[in-house]
């Protein structure tokens, strides 16, 4: 490796070759997250229909990226690992109107030499899986695939066996370049990166199949069946159920064609961070700030105060429309003619959202980011209340003015997502859901009994139901409250408790509801969301006990402490 440091001259010098490759590998391949967007990018120009991520601890141990795309005839392989090799451009003339992802013909190489890179691929096809190296010397392309390995700067190539397509996988990243491992932060961050980063091409991609895997675990896997699924995937089917597809397309001043499309969810879910607006400008996920406040100016005041929305905002211009090059990893793209590209998609996103059916809107979101979001003008009376840990994952700790306040987080949570119900239904019915096909439920007589008695009662809690002989009844709809929806199975178990003498059965009935999207035991809380929970609980008109009459917190005094370690008098 060059040192020019070392040399101990100050004079300005031409750095040499390999230096200067050096120098533009890092500034691509900065940590493990840039590995797989590259080789990502690769599996979508190869035109793959589904690419599986696997990462192993911060990606420095091993990437491995594969997918079912065009492969690559042996030729092709071996030079592809090569410097400046790429089948996309032949010249800068090609540059502007490139529709690849990829065309600086460097990844490969860049991240060969920043690690060990090993390449499986086949162009055909009938090959099978597994190693199929069988040493009768075939090299013409066939059945037979081709494996290039880069280690240490020497080149192998080898039959393998693979289906077509391609698999790269990348080990001992970094392992020559201590001050790259050192500027890496932990694997769960590390891995976080590649995470969102995945999440953000499953989002620009829907119609690939992505997944991934974290140490052998699978984390994300997208069907590749339309960005609804895929927003299942990446968020949860309360986001993805709030969700209006848009399409808009204008015309700019230049005669530059724009198609802005994607999926917005209604601000019924919102996140109290910015970066759930993805953006994609031709196939890639893109930031660009100017774009996303667009998107936020769009949905307007529809957005709860301080509230950010959940979108996906797809891009289409003409390549000579965008410059992806202000950015050495592509990451932000600058426009031409960007001001009128963020009022026309700001104009699609209001449109969107102005004839999307806003009524489901109304609904009160439970997942547990919009459940936590603070009461406008409401005090805390766990304000003074500091997280200090979370126990068992159960039991979130704080200190206080007055000493060690716990916080059963289930109950917590359930109290919250109780009188957030309560104030959003009022003294309205509950929404019902259809239930289709219907459901039929046998019920015991007594439960049976109990449906014939609350008949109206369970109407109103959002039951649609008919008798159906006997004590089996047909469910044509069930309670939705949450946008999601109860189990059929609920009719006889919410009769039961109708009868079961409650003050308010209409409250006991929303008290259940309530508890099941809320916070389980076991749910690992990070620090900032225990305390989001501490302070919105103590928002609530009765913070101190479930819904279901259960204590939400337990306040150990000092005092209690002092006197168990006998420090009496003393501090
Ligand atoms: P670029 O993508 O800029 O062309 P890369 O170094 O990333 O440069 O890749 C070099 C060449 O290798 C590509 O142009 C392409 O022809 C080939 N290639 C890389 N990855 C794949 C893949 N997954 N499937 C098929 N061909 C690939
Ligand atoms: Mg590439």
């Amino acid at each position: 490796m060059t040192d020019s440091a070392s040399t101990g001259t100050d004079s300005v010098r031409e750095l040499d070759g390999d230096t200067v490759e050096r120098i533009a590998a890092g500034e691509v391949i900065t940590r493990p997250a840039r590995v797989v967007a590259e080789l990502v990018e690769n599996a979508l120009d190869a035109g793959a229909e589904r690419i599986d991520v696997a990462v192993d601890g911060d990606g420095t141990e091993r990437i491995r990226v594969a997918d079912d795309g065009h492969g690559m005839g042996r030729a092709d392989a071996a030079l592809a690992v090569e410097p400046h090799t790429t089948s996309k451009i032949r010249d800068a003339s090609d540059l502007a109107v490139a529709d690849s992802l990829g065309f600086r013909g460097e990844a490969l190489a860049s991240v060969a030499d920043a690690g060990t890179l090993e390449l499986t691929t086949n162009a055909d096809g009938s090959g099978g899986e597994g190693d199929a190296s069988d040493g009768t010397g075939r090299t013409g392309e066939g059945d037979v695939g081709t494996r290039v390995r880069v280690a240490d700067g020497e080149t192998t190539v080898a039959d393998a066996g693979r289906a077509r397509g391609t698999t790269v996988e990348v080990t001992d990243l970094f392992a020559d370049r201590p001050a790259r491992r050192e500027s890496l932060a932990s694997p769960a961050r590390e891995f976080g990166c590649v995470s969102e980063l995945v999440a953000d091409y499953a989002l620009a991609r829907p119609e690939v199949a992505f997944s991934l895997s974290h140490d052998g675990r699978e984390t994300l896997r997208t069907p590749g069946t339309g960005t609804t699924d895929a927003l299942v995937a990446v968020y949860d089917r309360e986001a993805a159920g709030h969700a209006t597809a848009f399409d808009h397309r204008a015309e700019l001043g230049s005669r530059i064609e724009l198609r802005a499309e994607g999926a917005l969810v209604a601000p019924a879910v919102t996140r109290s961070t910015r970066e759930h607006v993805h953006l994609a400008v031709n196939g890639r996920p893109v930031t660009n700030e100017a774009l996303r406040r667009a998107v936020v100016a769009g949905y307007g005041t529809l957005l709860p105060s301080g509230r950010e929305p959940v979108a996906v905002v797809r891009l289409s211009l003409p390549a000579a429309a965008v410059d992806a090059n202000v950015h050495p990893a592509k990451e932000r793209v600058a426009l031409r003619e960007g001001d009128a590209v963020a009022d026309a998609v700001e104009t699609g996103v209001r449109d969107a959202l102005t004839t999307a059916d806003l009524r489901r809107s109304g609904e009160v979101a439970m997942d547990l980011d919009s459940s936590l979001a603070p009461v406008e003008g409401a005090d805390s009376e766990f304000a003074d209340a500091t997280v200090i840990g979370q126990f068992r994952d159960l039991y979130v700790l704080c200190e206080t003015d007055d000493g060690l306040l716990v916080v059963d987080q289930h109950a917590a949570h359930e109290r919250v997502n109780f009188e957030r119900l309560r104030a959003a239904l009022a003294d309205e019915a509950v929404p019902s859901a259809e239930v289709d096909p219907a459901a039929t439920v046998s019920l015991d007589p007594g439960a049976a009994a109990a449906v014939e008695g609350n008949a109206d009662a369970l109407a109103e809690l959002g039951f649609a139901f008919d008798r159906f002989g006997g004590t089996t009844y047909r469910v044509t709809g069930a309670p939705a409250p949450l946008g999601r929806v109860a189990d059929a199975d609920a009719l006889g178990e919410t009769a039961a408790s109708l009868d079961g003498g409650e003050a308010d059965p209409r409250e006991a009935a929303l008290a259940d509801l309530a508890c099941h999207p809320s916070l389980k035991a076991g749910d690992a809380l990070d620090r900032e969301t225990a305390s989001r929970l501490v302070e919105r609980l103590g928002e609530c008109e009765q913070p101190h006990a479930c819904p279901h009459g259960r204590p939400t917190t337990l306040t150990v005094g000092e005092a209690t402490l002092a006197d168990g370690f006998e420090r009496h008098g003393r501090r």
